[in-house]
């Protein structure tokens, strides 16, 4: 399994990194930034081939490059392929009416469908090949849903914090996971509203040793010495997992 981060930094594209979002072999896509559709292009991503997007919440950084992406659709590369597109319940309401403010018309016919899935937390559901579950984080939960979602692609699993604090669902989120990738916002400390480097060295000693930990949408570099099977990303680099 390849996961390439296109961006790996938060909202204040902090040190001059993009945006945080990373696409699992070139066809499941975990967020959407704004930079989206640039960071496809740069990595080579057949843009006809990918599958879902998984969105975790409402904030402008997780989900701004979809009406770039249907403008591409629209007028540059032609799909026939379903697409499919996971977010908090209203997903579809959300999405459409953003691109149409954007672009006017860019959601009418293209040629494919947009399915839209409203995440049921706690229950597994399908899009397309991959089935998935979604578990409600702790990140602005005032305002809005955040989710995050652990998925099987291709005999592996991946599990994606989106934004949140230290919560117990993390371990849910985990459990069986090859793969998590979290918030680790703050390079010293922790909390509030994201994690920091002191959460995720709680979030390690609870985690069976062989789950590699991925920190992402950072503000600054963290620093893992002395941290087992964790790694840091980074803008536009691709990690293999056998
Ligand atoms: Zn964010
Ligand atoms: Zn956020």
């Amino acid at each position: 399994m390849d996961l390439t981060f296109l961006g790996s930094s938060n909202a204040f594209a902090a040190d001059g990194r993009y945006w945080s979002s990373f696409i699992v072999d070139n066809k499941y896509l975990f967020d959407a930034p704004p930079t989206l559709l640039p960071h496809l292009k740069q990595l080579g991503v057949n843009l006809r081939e990918i599958e879902t997007v998984f969105l975790s919440h409402h904030h402008g950084d997780h989900f701004m490059g979809m009406p770039f992406l249907f403008l591409e659709y629209f007028y540059v590369t032609e799909r026939k392929d379903d697409l499919y597109i996971v977010g908090p319940p209203g997903v579809k309401d959300w999405i459409e009416d953003f691109s149409e403010r954007c672009y006017p018309s860019v959601c009418g016919d293209a040629g494919y469908r947009r399915v839209y899935i409203d995440a049921s937390p706690g229950e597994e559901q399908i899009a397309g090949n991959v089935t998935f579950t979604s578990i409600p984080m702790s990140h602005d939960i005032d305002k809005m849903d955040a989710l995050g979602y652990r998925a099987n692609i291709n005999g592996k699993t991946v599990a994606y914090t989106g934004d949140t604090m230290l919560c117990d669902e993390i371990y849910e989120l985990a459990e069986g996971a090859d793969v998590l990738v979290v918030d680790c916002t703050y390079a010293e400390g922790s909390g509030p509203v994201h994690m920091g480097i002191d959460d995720i060295k709680v979030i390690r000693k609870n985690l069976p040793p062989e789950v590699t930990i991925v920190l992402t949408h950072l503000n600054g570099q963290p620093n893992t010495n002395g941290l087992e099977n964790v790694i840091t990303a980074q803008d536009l680099k691709t990690f293999h997992f056998d």
